[in-house]
């Protein structure tokens, strides 16, 4: 039987295995079939993580992470969790596989995913126009029009991203007020590319096989075609819970409830850090911390629980 299993590979997953390995707990991580490393796989430049003062890529930020870990006895396995059962001394976690893996301890750090808008084409239309990513599909749209969807911090780095190739990048916000910090939403506003269509709601996405406009409602209901080709979608996200939903205590907002400052869900034994656990901040470095904290709670309780 494992001490301590990590479930998320983020910088909350990856940090609680370099402190879990540096305690000598010898963690496993699951890190995701597809999604290893989490959200920063598919960012640039991250300029926010203490340490980098020209900045690092983020997935070089992720792999190194991965390598420290690594470099403590911590090991991988590039599968998805697909079933956890956490009550009880022994925690039972199922991989894609089929494998079933025990273990004392389990730290939950499966972080968030995107919001989706609930459009009848949506769906069919991802991949071919419509996009969560704008570092992964941005340079497909090189000299043409792109709307991105949402007010907040992601809508405006997304957007500005953008510019490198669209000729026109459309915000669309269904109000006129920003969650986005000043900084970020001054440099959108200064960007002779960006245009912002506010107080609009996006009620359908146009096109055979990729994306051909979308339409947008006013305020006072009237409606519009917006010609563009590409439509990515910033509207925040919702904590990876549907594993554990049933088992620990979820809080007002839906993520994992902890005690206090600690990461100690409902139930023994059983940890959460990152943006699972996180309505507010949802900063890499936040997630970070968060997962060293997890680590050292779930080296207290073997400690505690040692016979
Ligand atoms: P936010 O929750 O901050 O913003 C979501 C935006 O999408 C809001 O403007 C919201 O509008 C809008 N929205 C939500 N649902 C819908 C919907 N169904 N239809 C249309 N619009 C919708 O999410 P973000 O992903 O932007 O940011 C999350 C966190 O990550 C924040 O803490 C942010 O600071 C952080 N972040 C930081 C970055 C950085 O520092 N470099 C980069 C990216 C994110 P409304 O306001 O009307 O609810």
């Amino acid at each position: 039987m494992r001490d301590l299993v990590i479930i998320g590979s983020g910088p909350a997953g990856y940090t609680a295995a370099i402190y879990g390995a540096r305690a000598e707990l010898k963690p496993l991580v699951i890190a995701s079939s597809v999604a290893m490393g989490g959200d920063l796989m598919t960012t640039t430049e991250v300029d926010n993580f203490p340490g980098f003062p020209q900045g690092v890529m983020g997935p070089e930020l992720m792999m190194n992470m991965q390598a420290q870990a690594e470099r403590f006895g911590a090991e991988m396995v590039f599968d998805d969790a697909t079933k956890l059962e956490l009550a009880g001394p022994v925690k039972k976690i199922t991989l894609g596989n089929g494998d079933v893996i025990e273990a004392k301890t389990v730290v939950l750090a499966m972080g968030s995913e995107y919001r989706k808008l609930g459009l009848a084409d949506e769906a069919r239309l991802s991949g071919f126009g419509v996009s969560w990513c704008a570092t992964c599909d941005g340079a497909f749209y090189r000299n043409r029009a792109v709307a991105v969807i949402g007010g907040g911090d992601s809508a405006m780095e997304e957007a500005t991203f953008l510019t490198r190739f669209a000729d026109t990048v459309y915000i669309v916000h269904r109000s006129d007020t920003f969650r986005a910090s000043p900084a970020m939403l001054a440099r959108a506003q200064a960007d002779p590319k960006i245009q912002f269509i506010t107080n609009a709601k996006v009620t359908g996405v146009l096109g055979g096989e990729t994306v051909a406009g979308i339409t947008l409602e006013n305020a006072d209901g009237s409606t519009r075609v917006l010609d563009v080709e590409g439509l990515f979608i910033a509207i925040g996200s919702d904590p990876r819970t549907s594993l554990v939903a049933d088992q620990v205590d979820l809080t007002a907002e839906g993520n994992i409830a902890v005690e206090g400052r600690s990461s100690q869900t409902s139930l023994p034994g059983v940890f959460a850090a990152g943006d699972i656990i996180d309505p507010t901040y949802r900063q890499a470095i936040v997630a970070a911390g968060s997962g060293a904290v997890a680590a050292l709670d779930a080296q207290h309780f073997l400690e505690s629980n040692a016979h």
